[in-house]
């Protein structure tokens, strides 16, 4: 099996509680206006990896100095893939590591329940989701969402407390980081410094 990887980044400090691995996939369908990673939106085939290579990769991170104590994943849309995202997060059952799995989704958690139950059925595999589409306009204080209208829902309770309390506490952030020849922004900007960001010498 293969699947659409955009990005994989440890650690990441700015999307979830703690020091994560961050995984970004490649290809969205969901076009919504104002995206700040439209370039994660097509499924070029260069882009699909085996799915046994990226678990290899995940877990690698677990063997260093600094050992992870989460995963978020984010995109493009984790679940436009749902075969392989299903897969991933089975495989990586069962790795301390990598038990808290944060999955960022433009889809509200009613409409992947009733589309993929697998996922949710217990024990779940996805430990918090931030779910729902972004809405440019709809600003929001929240550092870890990028409108107001997306929600926080946690599946698995003994992860309830970290997760509140980072909801609560998370500080707007973006982390850069080096991806090739190019520098990445790793994080959730406010919707009113995207543009800018994106274009740091354009008109403000
Ligand atoms: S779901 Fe996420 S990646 Fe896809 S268009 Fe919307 S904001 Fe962008």
């Amino acid at each position: 099996m293969k699947v659409f990887l955009y990005l994989l980044h440890f650690p990441v400090y700015t999307l979830g509680p703690g020091t994560r691995v961050g995984l970004w996939l490649q290809g969205c369908t969901r076009h919504c206006p104002g995206c700040a990673a439209p370039e994660t939106w097509d499924f070029p085939p260069e882009k699909a990896v085996p799915l046994e290579d990226l678990v290899q990769r995940i877990l690698s991170f677990s063997c260093g100095p600094r050992r992870p104590d989460g995963l978020t994943i984010s995109g493009g849309e984790p679940f436009d893939q749902p075969e392989a995202l299903g897969e991933l997060l089975r495989r990586l059952r069962g790795q301390a590591a990598v038990s808290d799995v944060l999955v960022y989704t433009g889809y509200r958690s009613d409409v992947l329940l009733e589309r993929h139950p697998e996922f949710f059925a217990d024990p779940p595999l996805v430990a918090a989701l931030v779910d729902g589409a972004f809405e440019k306009g709809n600003v929001t204080d929240s550092a870890w969402k990028g409108s107001e209208n997306q929600n926080l829902t946690i599946w698995k309770k003994e992860f309830s407390p970290r997760y509140e309390e980072w909801a609560k506490r998370a500080a707007r952030g973006l982390q850069k980081v080096r991806s090739g020849d190019t520098w990445l922004l790793l994080g959730i900007p406010r919707q009113e410094d995207v543009a800018r960001l994106k274009n740091p010498y354009g008109p403000v």
